[in-house]
């Protein structure tokens, strides 16, 4: 187990594997600028991945989520699973947006995936596919989520990305529908990530907001967190028991919790989702080196973190501090 110089322990760690994606959401990677994409030979292999998970699971890493980009567009990434399952990792888990899962659902598992986050920020079709700025049915989502659930990625979850004026009239209507297949919905705040999606505080739907907004329809109780470093905000619908997650990461931060390490597809480690830079941890797997220096390199970089940009962010917008920051895509969320 290591500490940071918060104290925080380090437990989680996010892979994003490509940087590329089929969607362009508005809060994540808007429609016509012009992206940089990490060139092919930038990418980490999978061997190279699994040699750095190797060397850092001593460390006490309990999970391993992938992400990106769009994980499901890295081809055989069946094949990184298995991976990290032989390694003895034992929660692996993906966070998608959905449109290749129901293809893919069924070898992920025989591979050694156990949960998948689907993110989807409307049913509605029209405004599905202005959102994600390509046309796309809801129904095409929901198969890969009720795919998953059929060959037991358990538990599915959705994430939804609210953004006011966008989509957090749905809210409630999103809620019904998954309640009804007894899915979990996490309701996201809108953050400012990167620098391309357009964020201001006015476009963020707060948490109070939405909780507001369900209770109109739903009587609900709060669930207390389940583990130290839980980033959603617990409630249980009373009628049936079936829980519904906020994240609010704008209005109530939760750094003093926060536990994950990032490593992006080109082979930089993060400490902050916020994070105005990586370092550089792919030419010390390039180079050869032992699980030792890599799980040195690690050692030396979480106990120097300091990061808490969520909690700083109200008083740097105060005084008309924009901070450079890495693009969510690229992140991994
Ligand atoms: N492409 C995959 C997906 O969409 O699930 C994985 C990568 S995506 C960057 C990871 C998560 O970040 C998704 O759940 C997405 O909704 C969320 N996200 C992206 N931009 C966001 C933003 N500005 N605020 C809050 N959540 C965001
Ligand atoms: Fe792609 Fe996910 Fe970003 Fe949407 S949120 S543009 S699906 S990476
Ligand atoms: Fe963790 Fe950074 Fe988010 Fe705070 S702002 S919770 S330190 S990722």
């Amino acid at each position: 187990m290591i500490v940071d110089s918060l104290g925080r322990e380090l437990r989680d760690l996010r892979i994003s594997i490509t940087d590329r994606c089929n969607f362009r959401c508005a809060f994540c990677m808007p429609e016509g600028k012009d992206y940089e994409f990490f060139p092919r030979e930038e990418l980490l292999s999978f061997e190279e991945i699994a040699k750095f998970v190797k060397a850092i699971l001593p460390l006490g890493i309990k999970k391993v989520r992938l992400t990106g980009g769009e994980p499901l567009l890295r081809r055989h990434l069946e094949n990184l699973i298995s991976m990290l399952s032989e390694l003895g990792v034992e929660d692996i888990s993906l966070t998608t947006n959905g449109f290749l899962l129901k293809e893919k659902a069924e070898v992920l598992k025989s591979a050694g995936l156990k949960r998948v986050t689907v993110s989807l920020p409307s049913l509605r079709d029209e405004v599905l596919s202005k959102i994600v700025g390509r046309e796309v049915k809801a129904s095409q989502i929901i198969e890969g989520i009720l795919k998953a659930i059929e060959v037991g990625l358990s538990p599915v979850k959705v994430n939804v990305c609210v953004v006011k004026g966008l989509n957090h009239e749905e809210i409630p209507e999103i809620a019904r529908f998954f309640k009804g297949l007894g899915v979990v919905v996490r309701f996201i705040e809108f953050m400012d990530v990167g620098t391309l999606n357009g964020w201001s505080l006015d476009r963020v739907f707060s948490v109070r907001e939405m909780l507001e907004l369900l209770q109109r329809s739903f009587e609900l109780e709060p669930v207390g967190r389940s583990y130290r470093g839980e980033v959603a905000e617990r409630y249980r619908y009373k009628e049936d028991g079936l829980e519904v997650g906020f994240i609010s990461s704008i209005t109530q931060p939760f750094c003093g919790d926060c536990n994950r390490l990032r490593l992006t597809a080109d082979g930089k480690l993060l400490t902050c989702l916020f994070a105005r830079e990586g370092h550089d941890v792919k030419s010390l797997i390039r180079r050869g080196a032992k699980e030792e220096e890599i799980r040195d390199f690690v050692v030396s970089l979480w106990s120097k973190r300091k990061d808490r940009y969520s909690e700083e962010r109200l008083e740097l917008l105060k005084k008309g501090i924009l901070p450079k920051k890495i693009e969510m895509f690229k992140v991994g969320g």
